[in-house]
């Protein structure tokens, strides 16, 4: 692309992360000229992944049954299996100071699995595949987006190197510090969580036994997501790890040699999966819980991480961004339907009424979760114990947590 250019388009999606690729995809059907617009560089030589056995994308998602539907209708599903995923059918969850623990298991809902664990990057790989030849989509990369100027009929969007964009809808998909909200001027709650994130890959002594592993430390929780080096994997000893701890603590992870890292993740962990035999690169990332108060402006929509960001500790954070994806692409489907124009505010706010209280339900539940394992006064040690274990007796109530969590009660 060269610069200074004029464009327009009926649509403009500015993201083209996970989320942004999959609402480009989800409006493949209509007759629209719409543009999928990233600041990173298009690269379609990272669309043919050439997988390494044990080298795996430290960023990874564990996607629940809803999502599994959204890239089932796109057709894509049996192209990120196809690559690589784990299904995983166990999960253990204990606190680290108590005799408190809960387990579910997928045979117990009469599912296949809980979730499936899939890296990023296949992730976007599959899609970016399929939408570079969607008909209706021009991918403008890389273009990062500078300015924004919103009217009554349409907006002007400016990118970097001077090209203007003018489109009556913008879908802003482009993360947790989202130009677009900022130059649209949404206002935010948010707050640091005062956790960072450490993730890696890691090789256990013992088989994961595709069971998920989550302790709950005082510093903040250790998760092993449980990976396959391809559909037939027996040795099943590759986990992905996300460990969030307090910046001191995580600090102190981050700094440790590869030996001495190792040592202390299967202390950490209980030596559940025996000792950790290797972990690759450490990556750390501030947790920050932010969420906007609408998500819908004249001609400006937010969709994932651009609209919530949320502590990573149920592996909700995507899996909402797809279903706002999934929800919005419906609204503006039956929207042109019945002839109302695309920015049309009461079909838009149709999408806002729809996902503000399924985000924020699921965020102020990590957010207790978060503050109830961080507590150590007695008496609440003494109640979150007393209350995993009854919960995890307590089939009906246990199930239904699950059911939500995979988003199969949505
Ligand atoms: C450690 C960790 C573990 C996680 N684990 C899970 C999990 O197991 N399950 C789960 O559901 N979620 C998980 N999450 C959350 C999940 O990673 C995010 O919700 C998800 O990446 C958000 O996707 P997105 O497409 O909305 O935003 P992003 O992935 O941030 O993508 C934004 C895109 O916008 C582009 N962009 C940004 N600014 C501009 C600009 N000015 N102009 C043009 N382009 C721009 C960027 O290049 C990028 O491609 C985890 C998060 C962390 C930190």
């Amino acid at each position: 692309m060269t610069s200074h250019q004029n464009l327009e388009f009926d649509i403009v999606i500015v993201g083209g992360g996970m989320v942004g690729a999959t609402m480009a995809s989800l409006l493949r059907s209509m007759s629209l000229r719409i543009a999928l617009i990233d600041r990173a560089k298009f690269d379609e030589d990272q669309f043919s992944l050439q997988l390494e056995t044990s080298k795996f994308d430290p960023r990874v998602s564990a996607l629940t049954s809803a999502t599994k539907r959204i890239f089932e209708e796109l057709d894509l599903w049996k192209d990120i299996q196809a690559v690589r995923s784990c299904d995983y059918q166990n999960m253990h969850v204990w606190d680290a100071d108590g005799t408190g623990s809960i387990s579910f298991s997928s045979n117990a809902l009469d599912q296949s699995e809980l979730g499936t664990i899939v890296e990023n990057s296949v992730l976007t790989a599959a899609l970016y595949k399929k939408i570079v030849h969607q008909e209706n989509l021009t991918v403008l990369a890389p273009f990062s987006i500078d300015k924004l100027e919103i009217n009554d009929s349409g907006s002007t969007l400016t990118t970097e190197c001077g090209t203007t964009i003018v489109t009556r809808l913008i879908i802003a998909a482009d993360g947790a510090n989202s130009k677009v909200r900022e130059l649209s001027e949404f206002d935010t709650r948010e707050w640091n969580y005062d956790h960072h994130a450490i993730v890696t890959t890691v090789k256990t002594e013992k088989k994961h036994k595709l069971t998920a592993l989550q302790r709950f430390i005082e510093t903040g929780p250790l998760a092993f997501l449980p990976l396959s080096i391809n559909a037939n994997d027996s040795e099943q000893n590759y986990c992905s790890i996300v460990w969030s701890s307090i910046p001191d603590r995580a600090e102190e992870l981050i700094s440790l040699n590869d030996e001495a890292f190792c040592l202390e993740l299967g202390r950490s962990i209980e030596y559940r999966l025996g000792t950790i035999e290797w972990c690759d690169k450490r990556f750390a990332f501030p947790l920050r819980q932010r969420h906007a108060i609408d998500y819908v402006k004249p001609n400006v929509v937010l969709i994932g991480d651009a609209a919530h960001s949320i502590h990573p500790l149920a592996g909700q954070g995507v899996n909402l961004g797809f279903m706002d994806a999934a929800v919005l692409a419906n609204e503006l489907l039956h929207g042109s339907e019945i002839g109302r124009e695309l920015n049309d505010l009461m079909v838009l706010k149709r999408y806002q009424r729809k996902r503000i209280g399924q985000n924020l339900g699921m965020m102020w539940m990590m957010e207790g979760f978060k503050h109830l394992f961080a507590e150590q006064a007695l008496p609440v040690r003494w109640l979150r114990n007393i209350g995993m274990n009854g919960v995890d007796n307590l089939s009906v109530v246990k199930n239904h947590l699950v059911r939500r969590a995979m988003g199969l009660d949505w």
